[in-house]
């Protein structure tokens, strides 16, 4: 086993049978575990074993799934490349050398190096379908409340879902079936209402089967709507991969006409003042007392409290949290959290208006290939300005997948698909048509 996808190694044995008896599960290690220690890729966490088990991690269990590692990650799930965790790098097993994406990085290199059947991740800007489409493997990020949060540590809890890797998308599918639906302990989750739009060509009007039987591969009639604001300053060898794919849909029977989405100009600002102002919020309760690493300072408080946190923190989480408690201070909420928010509330409302016109929207995932080890971690900003296609989704609380699309000087290039809040039958089968 190679022990850079794993924070730490285990066999968690789930019940005889279920849907997902025989089926190997990695688990990204900021989803609770009970008696395994849960890190977040944080030396804050380094030895932190939580009392109780995650609903998601309960319902693999009870589908008997077994679970072979918790995956690694960006510290508390802040960076786009895995880079950031206490534990070290992730190499990519689709492209050695090369990062595998984050922050569910280990999730999806366990995936792609066959250490896991299947794997679980979250997704709070982008942070399962960029691993996704990394390391050349289907990634969905839910619809936000289709997925229970419990036991997700939080880092920005009104954008994170839990969502499911694999290596196709039947399997991803059967893995979100397991996963999904309403939970007592989060009380954001609810019943997915009937996808109308699911059965664009034949639609019966009967009960939604399972997500897995939407995975028919059939997109005869299928409308696809391509935001051209997503390719502007794409790589050109991903742009092309994408064109490619879109082709090939067309050839099976689907059609494509371009949107526009304007607000996703602002996109990228206004996710990392709400992920920032969530983060430093949320991370306030490592405090030394509480959980994880604590300093000893002879019960001075105030010096424990700050050398815990100086010890227990890594770099970018520590310009998170400073940046997001300063957007959130009197005197400066209005200027800039609310402007997020009103950002928020434009940018859900451009896809409400370009997903009227069509089934579904795609793009690439990522605007660039994955890039080599060790590239991208002294600037902050451009790491930021990769999540341009993957933020906006969550800014609108809508689900997306990412589908292998091909290569791009034998890199990886993942195509997204973003679909009507519960529309995840719509995306799976759109995407099952890729493979
Ligand atoms: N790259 C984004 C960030 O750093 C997304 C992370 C995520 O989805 N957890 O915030």
């Amino acid at each position: 086993m190679s022990n850079d996808i794993f924070i730490t190694e285990t066999t968690i044995e789930g019940g005889d049978d279920g849907s997902l008896a025989d089926t190997t599960v990695a688990v990204k290690d900021n989803i609770s575990t009970e008696g395994v220690r849960t890190t977040c890729g944080s030396r804050m966490l380094e030895e932190y074993v939580p009392p109780y088990d995650a609903t998601v991690v309960s319902r693999l269990k009870e589908a008997g799934a077994t679970i072979v590692g918790k995956s690694n990650m960006d510290e508390f799930g802040m960076g786009t490349t895995t880079e950031t965790s206490f534990f070290g790098p992730t190499d990519n097993p689709a492209a050695p050398g090369h990062v595998p994406g984050g922050s569910s990085g280990g999730s999806a290199a366990a995936v792609a190096a066959g250490e896991a059947d299947v794997a679980l991740g979250s997704d709070t800007g982008g942070s399962i379908r960029c691993p996704a489409a990394f390391c050349g493997v289907v990634g969905i990020k839910p619809t936000y409340g289709l997925v229970s949060r419990y036991g997700l540590v939080a880092y920005g809890n009104s954008l994170e879902q839990i969502g499911p890797f694999a290596n196709t998308v039947e399997d991803a599918a059967s893995l979100l079936d397991v996963i999904a639906g309403p939970d007592e302990h989060d009380a954001t989750t609810r019943e997915p209402p009937y996808d109308e739009g699911a059965d664009w060509s034949d639609s019966d009007g009967e009960i939604d089967g399972t997500y897995a039987d939407a995975a028919t591969g059939d997109v005869d009639g299928l409308s696809i709507g391509v935001p051209t604001e997503l390719l502007e300053g794409a790589d050109e060898g991903v742009v092309e991969t994408f064109w490619d794919a879109i082709a090939d849909l067309e050839d099976q029977g689907a059609e494509y006409h371009e949107v526009s989405l304007p607000s996703v100009e602002h996109a990228v600002e206004a996710y990392y003042v709400i992920a920032m102002s969530e983060a430093s919020s949320n991370l306030a309760r490592f405090d030394g007392v509480r959980y994880g690493h604590s300093a000893d300072a002879d019960g001075n408080w105030n010096e424990t409290f700050a050398r815990t946190r100086k010890e227990g923190f890594g770099d970018e989480v520590k310009r998170r949290i400073l940046l997001g408690t300063y957007a959130l201070s009197a005197g400066y909420h209005d200027k800039y959290y609310k402007k997020a928010q009103d950002a928020r509330a434009w940018v859900k409302q451009d896809f409400d208006d370009a997903l009227s016109e069509a089934d579904v929207l795609a793009s690439p995932t990522m605007p660039v290939p994955p890039f080599e080890l060790g590239e991208s971690l002294d600037d902050p900003l451009q790491m930021y300005l990769a999540d341009a296609n993957t933020v906006p989704v969550n800014l609108a609380d809508l689900p997306a997948i990412s589908v292998p699309a091909g290569e791009t000087d034998g890199l990886p290039v993942g195509l997204q698909f973003v679909g009507p809040a519960f529309g995840e039958r719509r995306l799976i089968r759109a995407a099952s048509a890729l493979e």
